[in-house]
């Protein structure tokens, strides 16, 4: 099983599908969503909406969502040398940028390229310490003129990806690479598709493959107010702990250890008290791990769509991912195999308005 879902979240983080540009991850979900659900449909912005109506017409409405965007960047010019000049689309973490490798995505054929980096020769002590400013950062596609960038397709708009296929590491649970956040949550939302179809619930689903989440998490928030649901559950990574350059207390959860559920986003979500406990009892009786969590920075879709439409109980089943928004997110199989289960489960388990009721 471990296999099938590494070998699928593989095959998704090999697309590259920055905010605006999430066409290949579109494509890819609504065929296999095509599979398993009764009818798939898909709105301007470009969100993909899939449906399994449940046995109990009197069941809440559930609606389960993974963001379809990675993060990556944006040409904003060429210089004269052949060179490129970028901003950045969500937030990519500036440490890691210089000397990256990178593909600039034009349509057909994409050119690789490297974010340049000065020898560390001839850098000053002072100089060595620091990140250049994003707009002294330069892309170098090997071009040698701005017409021959032009000439292969590249213009103002033009989108970039991390280069970063997935890795496994030594240990079989591990793995790294770019786009875990949130291909993985991508992978959990077909996974769990593919669950419910073959047992199907008392509740009708509503799987939505959102856009834009990276930009301000706009595509839920547009799904949110379409699909009306009485409960949200927001599959996506979460930055994670357990590393040398963390105090314990800073982000104490870690990877490998389960999944991840939100009390709060200090930002934004409030998790519904009810659907929260039906999830951890959920858990308790399959025996699956959890970690519970408050996220001091990070928001997720869980925030937008809560605000977007109002009278929903929402929740956050993540996972834990380190070295967030680099091009090497390293994440543990199995808390994704815990995040399809428990969100399998507890979606099984919702059956009456009247368990949502807080008093
Ligand atoms: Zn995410």
């Amino acid at each position: 099983m471990s296999n099938n879902i590494r070998d699928r979240i593989a095959r998704y983080t090999a697309l590259d599908a920055p905010v605006g540009f999430e066409e290949p991850v579109l494509l890819a979900a609504r065929d296999e969503l095509t599979e398993c659900c009764e009818r798939v449909e898909v709105d301007l912005r470009g969100n993909v909406y899939a449906y399994q109506t449940g046995t109990d017409a009197n069941a809440p409405r559930v609606m389960i969502t993974a963001h379809a965007d990675e993060i990556g960047f944006m040409v904003t010019s060429i210089l004269a040398e052949g060179f490129l000049r970028f901003t950045k689309l969500g937030h990519p973490t500036d440490t890691v940028l210089p000397g990256q490798r990178v593909r600039v995505l034009v349509d057909g054929k994409p050119v690789e390229g490297v974010v340049g980096v000065k020898p560390a020769h001839i850098l000053s002590v002072e100089e060595a310490r620091q990140i250049p400013p994003l707009d002294e950062m330069y892309i170098d596609i090997g071009a040698t003129s701005d017409e021959e960038a032009a000439s292969w397709g590249i213009e103002a708009g033009t989108s970039i990806t991390y280069v970063g296929e997935l890795i496994q590491t030594r240990n079989e649970h591990r793995c790294f690479g770019k786009c875990v956040d949130n291909r993985a949550g991508i992978v959990a939302l077909l996974e769990i598709a593919q669950r419910l179809q073959d047992k199907p619930c008392a509740a009708s689903v509503v799987y939505v493959v959102a856009v834009e989440e990276e930009i301000g998490l706009r595509g839920a928030e547009v799904a949110a107010k379409h699909v009306e649901p009485d409960v949200l559950f927001v599959l996506d990574t979460v930055p994670s702990g357990g590393t040398p350059d963390l105090r314990p207390d800073e982000l104490p959860w870690d990877i490998g250890k389960g999944v991840l559920l939100k009390v709060r986003e200090v930002k934004g979500l409030s998790t519904h008290r009810p659907l929260r406990e039906l999830v951890r009892a959920t858990a308790d009786a399959h025996d699956i791990p959890y970690q519970w969590i408050v996220d001091t920075a990070g928001i997720t879709d869980a925030t937008s769509a809560q605000q977007a439409s109002g009278d929903i109980a929402a929740m956050v089943i993540g996972i834990a991912r380190r070295y967030a928004h680099s091009a090497s997110e390293m994440f543990d199989i199995r808390d994704v195999q815990a995040q399809i289960d428990l969100t399998v489960h507890a979606t099984s388990h919702i059956t009456s308005t009247e368990q949502l009721n807080r008093v």
